[in-house]
């Protein structure tokens, strides 16, 4: 197994560091690599994807991302800030799939803001289509109209196959789940996502077993708070997912939690946190490790189809929460504060 390690910036390093002490106590045959993504590979190469580190990730089986971006970078040229990076691998290794669980661990169902009744035994898997939509679409840019006056412009574009194939992938996982996609548009609004919610219809009649709902990306955004245990699969483009995934995340108490997967048509897959770079808290070995930790978990899961060493880095997880470790994020009363590295150390134990 190769893996590509792109810690980042930020908290990246030391989350990264984590993981890869989870991946090295299992004891299996893996070679890792490190390279330079955003804000260091700027620093490393004047450009926030170097040319090695992409050649590097496209020789992996999988790639495992820590975060970019610091404010410092904010006055960059935008093709050169950090976000650009991250922007530019998914599309080069055409990772159209972004799977970002919401799962809610009971011993930290008082570390959610909402309810625990309304909270506990949460387990949504959200679907996010990530290389397309607004981020992507052509024309683009700011510009002087003849009047004087600047415009910005961003275009919502999806085609056919690209809704096409992310649906797949959600109907897919449904079938493994509770068997139900919720479609996620603004269909009565925008065009691009009428296209979006007549293609999922097309696709549904080639899952019989699935329920396919759908909901307008305002309610759901509604919803989700109200009511979050109604959601199974939730299958949505770039940008409502992009919004709707770090509201989900919320949920289950910190975005501290939450791993992703955004995987290619073959399944090789760049793994990260669903959450940034936390410049406010870098280098303080307080980050919560744990998203980088079970984003490997799900990189044993969906590029290398094991099964049992991803359940075991779970299990591990759960057992570390369940002996009480806890970081800032996540600690209530009553519980054991760890810093970054003690909650790795405490996971490998666990192991
Ligand atoms: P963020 O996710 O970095 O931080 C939001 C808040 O959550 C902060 O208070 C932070 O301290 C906290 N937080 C995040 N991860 C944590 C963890 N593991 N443990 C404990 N607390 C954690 O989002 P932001 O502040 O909006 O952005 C900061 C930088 O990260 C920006 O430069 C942004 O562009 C970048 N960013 C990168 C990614 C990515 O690499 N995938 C995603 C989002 C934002």
């Amino acid at each position: 197994m190769k893996i590509a390690v792109l810690p980042g910036d930020g908290i990246g390093p030391e989350i990264v560091a984590q993981a890869v002490k989870v991946l090295k106590a299992l004891d299996l045959n893996i070679e890792m690599t490190e390279a330079p993504i955003g804000g260091a590979g700027y620093e490393f190469a004047g450009d926030p994807l170097p040319e090695s580190t992409l050649k590097l990730a496209k020789e992996a089986d999988a790639v495992l991302l820590g975060a970019v971006g610091d404010w410092k970078y904010d006055k960059l040229e935008r093709h050169l800030r950090p976000e650009r990076g991250l922007l530019r691998i998914r599309k080069e290794l055409n990772l159209f799939a972004n799977l970002r669980p919401a799962l809610l661990y009971p011993e930290l169902a008082s570390a959610s803001t909402l309810k625990p009744e309304v909270v506990s035994g949460l387990d949504i898997m959200i679907v996010r289509e990530l290389t397309g939509d607004i981020y992507f679409g052509q024309p683009r840019g700011i510009s002087t109209l003849e009047n004087g006056e600047r415009e910005g412009v961003n275009t919502m574009r999806y085609s056919e196959s690209e809704i096409r194939r992310i649906g797949k992938v959600a109907f897919d996982i449904a079938m493994k789940r509770n068997k139900k996609v919720c479609s996620v548009d603004k269909a009565n609004v925008l065009e691009a996502t009428e296209l979006w919610r007549q293609v999922m219809i097309e696709i549904s009649k080639d899952y019989p077993e699935v329920e396919l709902s759908h909901m307008y990306v305002d309610n759901a955004a509604m919803q989700l708070i109200r009511a979050p245990k109604q959601f199974d699969v939730m299958v949505t483009g770039n940008i409502f997912g992009d919004i709707l995934s770090d509201e989900a995340s919320m949920l289950t108490g910190s975005i501290g939690m939450l791993p992703s997967a955004s995987l290619d048509a073959n399944n090789k897959g760049m793994y990260e946190p669903s959450h940034g770079s936390a410049p406010d808290i870098a280098g303080k070995d307080v980050a919560n490790p744990l998203a980088t930790i079970l984003s490997a978990a799900m990189m044993l899961r969906y590029t290398f189809n094991d099964e049992a060493n991803a359940q075991r880095i779970e299990d591990a997880v759960k057992e570390a929460l369940a002996q009480g470790f806890r970081t800032a994020d996540i600690w209530t009363e009553g519980c054991n504060k760890v810093g970054c590295a003690a909650m790795g150390d405490a996971v490998v134990a666990a192991l």
